[in-house]
């Protein structure tokens, strides 16, 4: 595969912490369910990232693996538009993890934000182990191994796509290097025909003199046209514009996705961990039954007492849910205490069972054939394998490795 279709390439994985609730849903996997569609897309259980956390009771990642990919599907991620498959059953990531260990500075791991955090939060758990300060890395070599342009993250994940991108201008300027590059690079420019060789000359000029990306978008799509160039000569004029060597490891672009505004029950960030969240599949008198006992404004104690719905976590999920009429009515209604809360909160169980509904089927149609699922996994496992090992060969070709 050539670098410069990797910009059409996303990867995204999520590790198994069993049934989704609807922050997820509404986070990420309606974002999934839209990037199907768009680019080719590679969707990964990180079942070694939940390792590196639970290392010391790994007795629920099996049945929270398949809880997590039944929700996936229930959502609308389609095997038929996406590719999804299990960490561990791609050893490659493993391979490709060991491979990069070679070449990453520790400093680069310990100063990742999430580190020392996460260690913070999870105070309990002895995580002074290497598999924990590896996880970044692993991370890394999820992406590189799949050559993904893009990682749809969210704005505190960005420091993973960063220093993924270190790793691969590191890894390409070591071993991207090879003799005589100059001259197969400018022997490669000719075999494009004169107009395009001035072309890209002038757009290679553009960014390296000026830095502008929008040159160096140009110049990918022309490289993409090429039909008399190999994929060798065009990954070496991938490299050439950024006047590197050849691009191995093509450098992602985080894909930044808009924070889920759904909130939980209490108002916080929907999360297992604060027990505030509905599940991606609840039934629907447990849902009733969330929704009627939450919290409300706090100051309307009475019927009769006004409430300010941006003090209410109930508005928050009308936000998220209702139309603008129903919106205009629950400002109004509250601030007038003109409705109770029983009658605000009544249209939103509808808006969240209607949601539901059809995710409840799909779930039903593969949890009534299980087969079908662990069928979905298989053919993932294998397109994955196909893409994974394409990079493993150059990668390890380039790291003096390539025995016969
Ligand atoms: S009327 Fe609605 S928005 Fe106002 S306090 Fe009650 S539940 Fe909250």
């Amino acid at each position: 595969m050539s670098s410069v279709d990797s910009q059409q390439r996303i990867l995204s994985g999520m590790r198994p912490t069993g049934k989704l609730h609807l922050g997820h849903y509404h986070g990420v996997l309606k974002n999934w369910v839209k990037l199907q569609h768009e680019f080719e897309c590679f969707f990964f259980v990180a079942d070694w990232h939940a390792l590196t956390t639970q290392y010391d009771d790994p007795s629920g990642i099996e049945q929270s693996v398949w809880d997590m990919v039944v929700d996936w599907l229930a959502a609308g991620v389609n095997p038929g538009s996406s590719t999804m498959f299990i960490q561990s059953q791609v050893p490659e990531h493993a391979e490709l993890h060991l491979l990069l260990s070679m070449i990453t500075p520790l400093g680069w791991l310990e100063r990742i934000p999430t580190y020392k955090d996460q260690q913070e939060k999870l105070r309990e758990k002895d995580l002074a182990t290497y598999g924990f300060l590896g996880y970044p890395l692993l991370q890394s070599a999820d992406i590189l191994l799949y050559r993904a342009g893009k990682v749809p993250v969210g704005a505190d994940q960005v420091s993973h796509v960063e220093i993924t991108r270190e790793i691969a201008r590191r890894f390409n300027h070591i071993y991207g290097r090879e003799p005589g590059f100059e001259d197969l690079a400018e022997a490669a420019i000719v075999k494009m025909g004169k107009k395009n060789a001035k072309l890209y000359r002038s757009l290679k000029k553009r960014y390296q003199e000026e830095g502008s990306t929008e040159a160096l978008e140009i110049a990918r799509a022309l490289l993409k046209e090429q039909q008399n160039i190999s994929l060798g000569d065009r990954e070496r004029l991938y490299g050439y514009i950024e006047g590197g060597g050849k691009v191995i490891l093509p450098e992602p672009q985080p894909l930044l996705t808009p924070e889920s505004k759904m909130p939980g029950l209490d108002g916080q960030k929907m999360s297992k961990s604060y027990n505030n969240y509905i599940g991606l599949r609840e039934d629907r008198d447990s849902v009733a039954q969330k929704v009627r006992t939450m919290q409300t404004d706090p100051q309307r104690v009475r019927r009769t007492d006004p409430g300010e719905p941006e003090k209410c976590p109930v508005w928050g999920m009308h936000k998220v849910y209702s139309d603008e009429a129903t919106c205009a009515w629950v400002q109004d209604g509250c601030r007038s205490a003109g409705i109770g809360c029983l009658e605000c909160k009544t249209p939103l169980i509808e808006a969240i069972v209607e949601e539901q509904k059809p995710l409840h089927e799909r779930a039903k149609e593969y949890e009534d054939n299980p087969d079908l699922v662990y069928s979905i996994l298989q053919e993932g496992r294998e397109h994955a394998r196909d893409a994974a090992r394409d990079t493993l060969e150059e990668v390890r070709e380039a790291m003096g490795l390539g025995y016969r």
